[in-house]
């Protein structure tokens, strides 16, 4: 029988399936590997050169833009962010895992059986549900997209002749785009990925045409969207491990989702293969992987509660707390430094211990 059999093959799967290099491990995804680009795609890049991708990265600063109305504050983080080609990183990724990857359009599970559109039933010693935020080997099914726990985020990809504002990593925290949510601009090479995320599902259609007339953006060449899953998940049932946005790892306010993505990716495979070689017992694997996503769950519950709150702070309150956060308000060429209030010290994979 497989040893593993990871649904999804993107930040989580792939991360999972390099820890697992060495098994007998299957990867299903209904897309092939890359193709469907959903994130903007940014990331720290020590976890880009952890990941053995910087030859993905396609821009990177270390200069973060926050606009409230008027106010601009240019914000110096302590690190460097970097934007990658999606495709290209999950295939230097997946170079770097020797799983066999097929094409399966997963519909659910019944007990130890993952089953497929095409009448598909796969089993395997331990299974990897890394579908992102469809959560598809949930046992009571898939996750809708009218989920209310749902954050969702759409994306235009700009050429950069046609972005005049163009440079580093933008974040309009506006009420004018949208209610609940915000607007962002990172460069990324030869174009600009300007996009808008809800924490409140408005329409992003209409957020996205203000955030064009903003920015004086012309037509994108490629567009993609989807949903985001903040809220954490039970993250072990029976033989299943999920990761990633399939456990609602993605970090609120921020839909920063690649770091959680590729640290409970790390940490399931490095868990199942310590299984797998006898060093743990599977009921010991399961208990740590449910000790590392508890441990995060205050950090978890703190953020999604201002998530929810968000819609009611008017521009001012929203200037008051930049400020809180970083200082006042940039004039010139001035800089402010990052409070970086533990935010990036966490989920680090590069930090995760061989066996979490
Ligand atoms: C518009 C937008 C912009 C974003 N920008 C950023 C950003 O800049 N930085 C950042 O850190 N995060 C960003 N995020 C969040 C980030 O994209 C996600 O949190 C991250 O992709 C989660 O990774 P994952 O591996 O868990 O799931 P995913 O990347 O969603 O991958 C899931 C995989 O499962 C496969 N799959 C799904 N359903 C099935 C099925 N039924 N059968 C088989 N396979 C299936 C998919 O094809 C896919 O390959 C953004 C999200 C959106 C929507």
């Amino acid at each position: 029988m497989t040893e593993v059999l990871i649904v999804g093959g993107s930040f989580a799967g792939l991360t999972a399936a390099r820890e697992l290099r060495g098994r007998d491990v299957l990867i299903v995804d209904r897309s092939p590997i890359g193709a469907h680009q959903t994130s903007a795609c940014a990331l720290p890049v020590r976890i880009a050169a952890w990941l053995g991708i910087e030859d993905a990265i396609l821009f990177e600063d270390s200069l973060m833009h926050i606009s409230v109305g008027r106010e601009r504050w240019d914000v110096r983080l302590p690190e460097a962010f970097g934007v990658i080609d999606y495709e290209r990183a999950c295939l230097l990724l997946a170079a770097q895992s020797d799983a066999r990857v097929e094409r399966v359009r997963v519909t659910g599970r019944e007990g130890d059986t993952v089953v497929g559109a095409d009448g598909e039933r796969l089993t395997a010693n331990w299974l990897i549900d890394a579908s992102g935020w469809r959560r598809v080997l949930d046992a009571s099914g898939a996750t809708e997209g009218r989920d209310p726990h749902l954050v969702i985020g759409t994306e235009d990809h700009v050429p950069t002749a046609l972005a005049p504002q163009a440079d580093g990593f933008g974040f309009y925290l506006e009420k004018s785009l949208l209610r609940s949510g915000y607007g962002w601009s990172f460069a990324a090479g030869d174009h600009v990925r300007a996009g808008v995320g809800s924490f409140i599902k408005e329409p992003l259609q209409p957020a996205m045409t203000r955030l064009r007339e903003r920015d004086d953006l012309g037509a994108g060449r490629e567009h993609h969207g989807g949903a985001i899953a903040c809220v954490p998940r039970t993250p072990v049932d029976g033989n299943v491990l999920f990761a990633g946005d399939a456990a609602g790892h993605a970090l609120p306010i921020t839909l920063e989702g690649i770091r959680p993505a590729v640290f409970f990716g790390a940490g399931a495979g490095r868990l199942v293969n310590a299984a797998l070689a006898g060093t743990l017992t599977a009921a010991e694997a399961r208990s740590r992987y449910r000790a590392l996503h508890a441990e995060h769950l205050g950090g978890y519950a703190k953020l999604n509660r201002i998530q929810r709150l968000y819609r009611y702070l008017p521009e001012p309150v929203l200037r008051r707390l930049v400020t809180r956060g970083v200082g006042q308000p940039t004039r010139g060429d001035g800089e402010v430094a990052f409070r970086s209030l533990r935010y990036l010290d966490v989920l680090r994979p590069e930090l995760l211990p061989a066996l979490p």
